[in-house]
């Protein structure tokens, strides 16, 4: 599990195919970053609108949950962001949500993964000089990171839906990327 706090749950990892796939979030990432500078000029502004939602969403759960991180950053000092699955954690959503929104976050995320470990890294790697807080701005987070809470979410079912929402609706997109005559039919259902 990790939280939002930025000091430190579960997705579905595309891309997958028949063959066995690169574990690491180096290959998550680098997957993410190429389809980002090559993504079509005619579909980028859907990218683009669901990036924003995505952002919208991670704002407005920024501000309901205020009180909560304090207790995160105070009590907790990022202990969730270690010991992670992080397979769990990350998925091309993600990097495609924080490179297509903040690119100069590029070269960033990949010094953090020069040294990754696949497989036996536990502690997140985007954690500032290996103790935090997180590189990620706030309102660019992974999924998991910002709608996992602790000590229990009673109070922001919906602003985690919101959250989940827009990320599923950016993985739909992302999953049919390749088809143009789908993508046109999400933007207009998007
Ligand atoms: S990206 Fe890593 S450091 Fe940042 S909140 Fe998520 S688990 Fe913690």
């Amino acid at each position: 599990m990790s939280c939002q706090c930025g000091l430190g749950e579960v997705r579905l990892n595309f891309p997958q195919s028949g063959r066995a796939r690169d574990m690491s979030l180096g290959y998550l990432y680098r997957y993410a970053a190429e389809a980002v500078r090559q993504w079509p000029a005619e579909s980028r502004p859907l990218l683009d609108r669901l990036c924003r939602q995505v952002q919208d969403a991670e704002r407005s759960m920024n501000t309901a949950a205020a009180i909560r991180l304090q207790g995160c950053l105070q009590a907790c000092q990022g202990l969730c962001c270690r010991n992670l699955d992080l397979e769990a954690v990350f998925g091309v959503a993600d990097f495609t949500y924080i490179l297509a929104t903040e690119p100069s976050l590029d070269s960033r995320i990949a010094a953090c993964l020069q040294h990754e470990r696949p497989i036996f890294t536990s502690n997140c790697p985007f954690l500032e000089n290996g103790a935090g807080p997180c590189i990620f701005p706030p309102d660019l987070r992974p999924e998991v990171c910002i709608t996992s809470f602790c000590r229990g979410d009673g109070d922001l079912k919906t602003e985690i839906r919101r959250v989940k929402t827009s990320f599923w609706k950016l993985g739909f997109f992302l999953h049919f990327k390749r088809v143009p005559f789908i993508s046109r039919l999400l933007a207009r259902a998007f």
